[in-house]
């Protein structure tokens, strides 16, 4: 897309510099806020009836200028796991990988910093420690028994599997435990821990093996 000729206008017909401008503008529109398009110095900036200025920050710099990222990778961030998948010609026969993560945590800064990195190591790595040496699995192939245990049932290209294990053993995920799946799955996880309104997103890469690997974003702002 070229950025250039994309436009920001507002629903009363004022072109605004910046996507930030029209998500406020929308918010004030969206409370009954009349307010009209200044330009303050060399910015542009919103100002309601009763006088206030939004948003402060437009001033200063747009905000994807803000945001910074921090990046988690260290050799201890890693987790083995057996899967299968039944319409791949090659993955339908139950085996295992060794996988190697590296997380980015985007966000604007609170004091400094996005988050605290001792603190999302800790998270990451208590992400993947519960699926580490697991069977991970899409739930629609597991049976619930009694006594802790599950029946996964699949066909593989050489015919049907039937497996009788320990509940703790697998790892249920919604979809086919692909490396997009469960990279987004670890995404969606770590996120959920996070939790700080200051993140903007979180990325796993995820490797699979050599030379194969997938990267999914969780955006953490709705
Ligand atoms: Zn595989």
């Amino acid at each position: 897309m070229n950025r250039e000729a994309v436009r920001y206008v507002d629903k009363h017909g004022n072109v605004l510099p910046s996507y930030d401008h029209l998500k406020v503008a929308m918010l004030l529109d969206l409370l009954g806020v009349r307010y009209s398009v200044k330009t303050r110095g060399e910015q542009v900036v919103l100002e309601t009836d009763n006088g206030a200025v939004l948003p402060g920050m437009l001033g200063a710099e747009p905000l994807d200028r803000m945001a910074k990222v921090i990046e988690i990778s260290d050799s201890s961030l890693n987790f083995d796991y057996a899967h299968f998948l039944p319409d791949s010609p090659k993955c339908s026969v139950l085996h295992g990988h060794s996988s190697r993560v590296t997380v980015e945590v985007a966000g604007y800064p609170v004091d400094d910093m996005v988050v605290e990195f001792g603190e999302a190591k800790r998270i990451v790595k208590g992400v993947l420690n519960e699926l580490d040496h697991k069977l991970i699995v899409c739930g629609r192939y597991v049976e619930k028994l009694r006594g802790g245990r599950v029946k996964v049932r699949f066909v593989g290209k050489d015919g049907e599997y039937e497996l009788i294990i320990p509940e703790n053993s697998t790892y249920i995920i919604d979809g086919e435990s692909t490396v997009e799946n469960i990279s987004s799955h670890i995404a969606g996880r770590i996120a959920e821990r996070i939790r700080r309104n200051n993140i903007l997103y979180v990325k796993v890469r995820m490797s699979e093996g050599f030379g194969k690997a997938a990267s999914s974003h969780t955006w953490a702002m709705e």
